[in-house]
C-alpha cells in the first residue's frame, strides 16, 4: 500500500466541525512553516478561502483535491494569537474556520493582500535649508519652517490644513522630500501633563506595575473617580518597556472626546478600531498591530482580535458592558476572551468599572482576580443625592411626572444642564383602539399567545417592530370596529422630547437615541451643540456613558419598572449598573448632582437597597440570589436554541438533544418555547444547560456538538449553541 500523502489541514468558515485536507499548491511542499498562512481552495463547485492550521499525512482515503493558492508569505495568524483562537473554538463548541474568519478583518478574510502600513513625511531637503532664511513671509514659507523637522501626513493634515498647496510650491522648487517614517515620528509629543494621582488611584497603579507576568485586576472605582488615569499610568509604564497595550471599551465609550484624550496624553500614535471605521482602515490598524508597529491600540469588541506580538498590557474599560458580548454568529464574550489573551500573553489585563459584573466580583472575592477600589470622585465631584419618585396614581404627562417637570424648570433656571433617561426609543410603545382594546402588533413576530406590539415611531404616524424591523403606517381606522379613537400609549424618547420642546421651548432640547444618532460622531455633535449652555438630553442607554457633561445636575430617570419586573436572571443586574451609570452622569465637576427615579413601585428591595447601600449592596443581595437559585456564576449556563418556520421541528431536535445528554449529569430545562417564541416569522425554541462544574457541561457538549452537526433534523432548521449566554431568549 502506498504511504498516505502529505497534506495541508484547512479551517475554511463554513458551519461545519471538522478541517478539511487539500494537496499543496502545485510547487509547494507541505510544511509545518504553512501554518496560519491563508489558502484559495477548491469547494464542491465553487473557491473558499480558508486557513492552514495544520499539515500531516491524510486521514481518509476519500479524493484529495490541490490547494489552488497560497496568498501570504508569512503566517498571519501564529504563536498566541493562533493557539488562543483554537482554544475559543473549543470553548465555544464553534466551527475552528468561523471562528478565524471571525478574528480577521473583513479585507483579509476577502483575501486581499496585508496591507502596505508604510507612513509617508515630508521633510526639508538640503536646498531647501539653505533657501529658507531668504524666503518671502507666507504659507510656503510657513511650511518649510515646519518641515524642518519631519512631518507625517496625518499630522499636516491635522495641524495645517490646506497644506498640499504651498507643499506642492515648495516641491516644484526642489526644496522638500517625500519621506518614509518610523512609526513613532508620526505623533505627536504628549500635550498634557499627567495630574499626580491621589492616594486611591496611586495604590491601584502601583499593585498593576508591580506586576510583569499575568494578573487580573478589577479596578472597581465609582464614576468619575479616575480610572482613566490609572489606566493612561499602567500604559505609560507599558510603552515605556517598548510594549503593546490594547484598551477595549464598549460601543458608545469609543468617543472623539475619549481617543483624544489618550492623544494628548501618551505621546504615541493612538489606533482606534471599531465598526465606523472603512474595511480598508480597519485592515490597515490590523496589520500595524501584527507588525508590532501599533503601540496603543483602542477599541470595540473585535478589537480583542488584533494581532499583539509585543503584548505588554490589556484593559477593559467599563468590564460589565453588554457590548463586550457578540449575539450572533460566534458568540464570543470580549471581556473573557481578554483574559485568555493575557494569560497566553502573559500580561497583566486591567478590568474596570464603576458597577462591576457579579461574574468579576465573585472572581475577586475568590482571590482569583486582584481588587483595586476607587471609592471617592476626584477633586470637588460628590456622589449625586438620589430621590425616588412614586408616581402612583400621580397624572403623568408623556411619562413625566409634575415633580420632574419643576424640577427640570428648576435646573434649567439654575442654568444647569439636565438628562431625561427613558430605556425606549420611539414616540410610544403601543398603539392601543380605545372602543375596543385592539393593539398594534407585529405580524411577524406575534402567535396567537403571545403577542408582540408595534412601537409608535414619527409623531405618532409609524408603526416599528424593534425586532424584525418591520415597518407599516399608523392605521386610519381600528382594524377591528373601525373607530378612530386609536391612541398611542406610553412614552418613549421622541415623545418626551415633543413634551420637552414644547414645554421649555427657550432652551435646546436633544433626542439621543439609536434613531436619532446613526453615525459614531453624531453623538459628539449633540452634545457640541448643547456645548455648556442650559439645554436638556433626551435618550435611552446611550446617554449612560460617553461624553463628560460638566454642567448636567439633573438626571430624571423615567420608568425603571419594566426592568424591575423582568423574568431574565440578569435584569436585577442590569438595572442596578444601568441606575448608577445614569446616575454617574450628574455632578461630575464641582455642581452638585440630583437624581430623580421615577417609579410605581417605591418599596421595591432593588431600589431600596441600591439607594441606601449603594452598588456592592445590590450585587451582595444579587449575588446571594443567584447562588441560592443556582444561576451564574455559581453554575455554568450553555443555551441551545433552535428556530423554524413551524413549531415543531425546533421542539424535536431539542428534544433529541436533550435525550442525547440523559447520562451527562446537567441541569437542564426545556425544550420551551424561547421567552420570544415568534421572531421574524421563525418559531423559536431553546433548551438551557446547565452545571455547577464547567468541566462537566464542557464534556457533556464535547459530545453532543458533533452530534447536532451530524443531525438529519438540523438541516431542517437553524440551530445555535451560546456558551455563557447574558441572555436566556
Ligand atoms: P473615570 O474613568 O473613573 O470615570 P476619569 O479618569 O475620567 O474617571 O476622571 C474623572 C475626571 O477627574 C477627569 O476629568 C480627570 O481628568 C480628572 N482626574 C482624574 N484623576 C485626577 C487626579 N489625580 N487629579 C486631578 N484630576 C483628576
Ligand atoms: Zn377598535
Ligand atoms: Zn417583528
Amino acid at each position: 500500500m502506498p504511504d498516505a500523502p502529505h497534506v495541508l489541514r484547512v479551517a475554511l468558515p463554513l458551519p461545519l466541525p471538522h478541517l478539511f485536507d487539500y494537496r499543496s499548491p502545485a510547487g509547494v511542499a507541505v510544511q509545518p512553516a504553512l501554518i496560519g498562512h491563508r489558502v484559495r481552495v477548491p469547494f464542491g463547485n465553487r473557491e473558499a478561502q480558508g486557513i492552514v492550521v495544520g499539515t500531516g499525512l491524510a486521514a481518509g482515503d476519500g479524493e484529495l483535491r490541490d490547494a489552488l493558492q497560497l496568498l501570504d508569505h508569512a503566517p498571519l495568524l501564529s504563536g498566541e494569537l493562533l493557539a488562543s483562537l483554537r482554544w475559543l473554538a473549543h470553548y465555544l463548541h464553534a466551527p475552528l474556520g468561523e471562528v478565524l474568519a471571525t478574528a480577521l478583518p473583513a479585507v483579509l478574510r476577502r483575501g486581499e493582500p496585508v496591507p502596505d502600513t508604510t507612513r509617508h513625511g515630508w521633510r526639508l531637503g538640503e536646498a531647501g535649508r539653505t533657501a529658507l532664511p531668504g524666503m518671502r513671509m507666507g504659507k510656503p514659507q510657513a511650511l518649510a519652517a515646519l518641515l524642518q523637522a519631519t512631518r507625517a501626513e496625518p499630522w499636516l493634515d491635522a495641524e495645517t490644513p490646506g497644506w498640499r498647496a504651498s507643499l506642492r510650491q515648495l516641491r516644484d522648487r526642489g526644496l522638500v522630500e517625500h519621506c518614509v517614517l518610523d512609526a513613532m515620528a508620526i505623533a505627536p509629543a504628549p500635550t498634557q501633563p499627567a495630574p499626580i494621582l491621589n492616594d486611591e488611584q496611586r495604590l491601584a497603579a502601583e499593585a498593576i506595575r508591580a506586576n510583569s507576568g499575568f494578573a487580573t485586576f478589577l479596578l472597581d472605582g465609582v464614576t468619575g473617580s479616575g480610572k482613566t488615569e490609572v489606566y493612561l499610568d499602567a500604559i505609560a509604564d507599558c510603552l515605556a518597556s517598548s510594549r503593546q497595550a490594547l484598551v477595549l471599551v464598549p460601543e458608545i465609550g469609543l468617543t472623539p472626546q475619549a481617543l483624544a484624550r489618550f492623544r494628548a496624553r501618551l505621546g504615541v500614535p493612538v489606533h482606534a478600531l471599531h465598526s465606523g471605521l472603512t474595511d480598508a482602515a480597519r485592515a490597515r490598524v490590523w496589520a500595524e498591530a501584527w507588525h508590532g508597529q501599533a503601540r496603543v491600540i483602542v477599541g470595540t469588541r473585535s478589537a480583542v482580535f488584533v494581532p499583539l506580538p509585543e503584548a505588554g498590557l490589556i484593559v477593559v474599560d467599563e468590564e460589565h458592558d453588554g457590548s463586550y458580548k457578540q449575539f450572533d454568529g460566534i458568540r464570543y464574550h470580549a471581556r473573557d476572551f481578554a483574559i485568555v489573551r493575557a494569560r497566553a500573553l502573559d500580561v497583566p489585563v486591567v478590568l474596570g468599572s464603576a458597577t462591576p459584573s457579579l461574574e468579576s466580583l465573585h472572581n475577586a472575592r475568590a482571590g482569583r482576580y486582584t481588587h483595586l477600589r476607587l471609592r471617592h470622585r476626584t477633586g470637588n465631584a460628590k456622589p449625586p443625592a438620589v430621590r425616588v419618585l412614586d408616581i402612583r396614581k400621580r397624572p403623568l404627562q408623556a411619562g413625566l411626572s409634575a415633580e420632574s417637570m419643576d424640577a427640570i424648570g428648576a435646573a434649567l433656571g439654575a442654568g444647569g444642564q439636565v438628562l431625561v433617561f427613558k430605556n425606549r426609543r420611539g414616540y410610544a410603545p403601543v398603539l392601543l383602539c380605545h372602543d375596543c382594546g385592539w393593539s398594534a402588533h407585529c405580524p411577524r413576530c406575534s402567535t396567537p399567545e403571545h403577542a408582540t406590539p408595534m412601537t409608535v415611531h414619527g409623531a405618532g404616524r409609524r408603526l416599528q417592530c424593534h425586532h424584525c424591523g418591520t415597518r407599516k403606517a399608523v392605521p386610519m381606522a381600528c382594524p377591528d370596529c373601525a373607530s378612530l379613537g386609536l391612541q398611542p400609549q406610553g412614552a418613549g424618547t421622541e415623545r418626551i422630547e415633543e413634551l420637552l420642546t414644547a414645554r421649555f421651548s427657550e432652551v435646546p432640547v436633544l433626542r439621543i437615541d439609536r434613531g436619532s444618532t446613526q453615525r459614531r460622531d453624531a453623538l459628539q455633535k449633540h452634545f457640541e451643540t448643547l456645548g455648556s449652555r442650559p439645554g436638556i438630553l433626551v435618550g435611552t442607554q446611550m446617554l449612560a456613558k460617553g461624553h463628560d457633561l460638566p454642567n448636567l445636575t439633573l438626571v430624571v430617570v423615567v420608568g425603571v419598572d419594566e426592568g424591575l419586573y423582568s423574568a431574565d436572571f440578569r435584569s436585577a443586574e442590569k438595572l442596578a449598573q444601568l441606575l448608577v451609570q445614569v446616575a454617574g452622569r450628574a455632578g461630575r465637576a464641582d455642581k452638585p448632582g440630583q437624581v430623580l427615579v421615577q417609579t410605581h413601585h417605591p418599596d421595591h428591595p432593588l431600589l431600596h437597597t441600591l439607594i441606601s447601600g449603594g452598588y456592592h449592596a445590590c450585587a451582595d443581595a444579587e449575588l446571594a440570589q443567584r447562588e441560592a437559585a443556582g444561576f451564574p456564576p455559581f453554575a455554568h449556563l450553555a443555551l441551545l436554541r433552535a428556530e423554524a418556520k413551524h413549531a415543531d421541528p425546533p421542539m424535536q431536535f431539542l428534544q433529541a438533544a436533550k435525550d442525547l445528554l440523559r447520562d451527562a449529569g446537567l441541569d437542564i430545562a426545556g425544550p420551551l418555547p424561547a421567552p420570544m417564541p415568534r421572531r421574524a416569522g421563525y418559531q423559536r425554541a431553546q433548551l438551557v444547560l446547565s452545571s455547577t462544574q464547567r468541566g462537566t457541561l464542557h464534556g457533556a457538549l464535547d459530545a453532543l456538538v458533533p452530534a447536532l452537526y451530524a443531525s438529519p433534523d438540523a438541516r431542517k432548521l437553524r440551530w445555535s449553541l451560546d456558551v455563557d449566554p447574558v441572555e436566556l431568549y
